[in-house]
């Protein structure tokens, strides 16, 4: 066991701050990354702030890492020493049930271990990636390909993954009408995949504000839904709406948007549950549906997409102690479009 610096919640919703946490000794599966970036995820506010339900203190969040191996153990065969790998949402899982056997680990039977607040195999509490160095089980360790800077690639691990999923599984290419709902961490990387993927993408934000940065990361179209009349003049034109957004919003007018036999994916998680007219789907073969992350070979297949498509997460990269100020400006919407944190800062 060695003790690494990180940034941790004390107690739920206090400030983060600088502290030390655990990192086990390495076992023969395991792998010792030395944190270069980790991403600050809409999820982590979420987790420190108590919005999902209670957790184990002091809490060091974090699910978006990318690194490089320092160590590995004497099994190991997938990673070597000095390969630059990531680490998104989950490190562990049963390995066994049929949800892990067709790489659904996010879904195990046994509960998946998920990177920070969740109890190990071992029965400790994990800790994420604010910290300067983290061991996991090779099988949960992905490859960051040569054409991904590790800072732009940390918020692939789970914004990109998050976004990528829902939208390969439902077939989005060329012809596909996407809407994208919420400017955000994970909605700039669903503008980009989708465009990639081929899709006709439109944004829907609550202003017109970042309406120049949405169209050049591939969007066609950019609606404001602080506009009544958007929900007016857009009805029944998408095929699939991606609803990335992080507080409560009224279903029923985005489902006005879906065309017949539409579908709209909810990736966003507010605290609070949303009512839904069966009406509204009803009326119009419609379906509302729900996705989580990603698993881990599709997380790579998403790195590998990426790095063929060229396209990664625009970052604002942070020291460690500009963390907190950080969750502020994502809490109000002025994030563009994800705050990454350098790890060399976490010593500082
Ligand atoms: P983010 O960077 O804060 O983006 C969320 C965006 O939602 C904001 O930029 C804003 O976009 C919009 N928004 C915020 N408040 C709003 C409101 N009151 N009304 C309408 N729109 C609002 O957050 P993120 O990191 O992308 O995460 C988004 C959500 O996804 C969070 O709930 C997070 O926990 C969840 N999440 C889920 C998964 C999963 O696997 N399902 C994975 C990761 C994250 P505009 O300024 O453009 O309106
Ligand atoms: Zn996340």
């Amino acid at each position: 066991m060695t003790l690494v610096n990180a940034y941790a919640a004390p107690a739920e919703a206090a400030p983060l701050e600088k502290t030390t946490i655990e990192r086990r000794a390495l076992g023969p599966l395991d792998v010792l990354i030395d944190i270069a970036y980790a991403g600050i995820c809409h999820s982590d506010i979420h987790t420190v702030r108590g919005d999902w339900g209670a957790r184990q203190y002091p809490l060091a969040p974090g699910h978006e890492i990318t690194g490089t191996v320092s160590a590995v153990g004497s099994q190991v065969s997938r990673h070597t020493v000095g390969d630059r790998v990531g680490v998104g949402c989950m490190v562990n899982s049963c390995g066994e049930c049929r949800q892990c056997l067709r790489g659904d680990e996010q879904f195990c039977a046994q509960g998946a271990v998920f990177t920070y607040g969740s109890t190990d195999r071992d029965g400790t509490v994990t800790q994420g990636g604010y910290s300067e160095q983290v061991v996991v089980t090779e099988s949960f360790v992905v490859k960051v390909p040569d054409a991904l800077a590790l800072d732009v690639a940390a918020p692939l691990l789970c914004a990109g993954i998050t976004t990528y999923s829902p939208l390969s599984r439902a077939q989005v290419g060329p012809g596909t009408r996407v809407a994208v709902v919420g400017l955000g961490g994970l909605g700039h990387m669903g503008v980009q995949i989708a465009h990639a993927l081929g899709a006709e993408v439109t944004v829907l934000s609550q202003t017109l504000s970042k309406k120049d940065d949405g169209l050049r990361l591939g969007a066609d179209h950019y609606f404001a839904t602080s506009d009544p009349e958007t929900f007016r003049n857009l009805r029944g034109s998408f095929d699939v709406i991606l609803n990335t957004v992080s507080a409560t919003i009224d279903l029923r007018a985005y489902l006005g948007l879906l065309d017949i036999g539409g579908s709209m994916v909810c990736v966003g998680l507010p605290s609070e549950p949303l009512p839904v007219n069966l009406g509204s789907l009803i009326g119009g073969r419609k379906s509302l549906s729900g996705s989580n992350i990603g698993g881990i070979r599709e997380t790579q297949e998403m790195l590998d997409f990426c790095a063929e498509k060229g396209i990664a997460a625009e970052i604002e990269v942070i020291p460690a102690s500009d963390i907190n100020a950080a969750y502020d400006r994502v809490l109000a919407s002025d994030v563009r479009y994800r705050f990454v944190i350098d790890a060399a800062t976490f010593a500082d």
